[in-house]
């Protein structure tokens, strides 16, 4: 599968976190990140990982494109509920765009968790 991770600043931990404890499961599918969120998990995992721009600079846009053309099958997206987002609106168009394509989506990491377990199992979504 094609998966894309994004997480907000004060979420990064958890996706590193993620990211490591699944790292066996994640090997195993083609991965796309946000700049940022994709630099932090190969230096945390050695995971190879198609970065995109910074969230912030077009990086969800980036990541929404490739939604509306059907190059993804699964997104792991940790925001941030709590803190106001200067790219609000480009978070927002991205989480549509799953429910539009019917994309497996976790916006928090107990929901990813659940995702990756699945996955681990060769449960899947589609
Ligand atoms: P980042 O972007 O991985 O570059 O920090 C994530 C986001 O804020 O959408």
């Amino acid at each position: 599968m094609k998966i894309a991770l994004i997480a907000h600043d004060k979420k990064k931990n958890e996706i590193i976190e993620l990211a490591k404890k699944y790292r066996e499961v994640l090997a195993g599918h083609e991965l796309f990140a946000t700049g940022t969120t994709g630099t932090l998990i190969m230096g945390e995992t050695g995971l190879p990982i198609h970065r995109m721009k910074s969230g912030p600079l077009g990086g969800d846009q980036q990541i929404g494109a490739m939604l509306a053309n059907g190059e993804l099958d699964l997104i792991i997206f940790l925001r941030d509920p709590l803190t106001a987002q200067p790219h609000e609106p480009d978070v927002s168009a991205l989480l549509r765009l799953c429910d539009v394509q019917r994309i497996p989506l976790a916006t928090n990491a107990s929901s990813a968790t659940i995702m990756l377990e699945a996955m681990r199992n060769q449960i899947y979504f589609q």
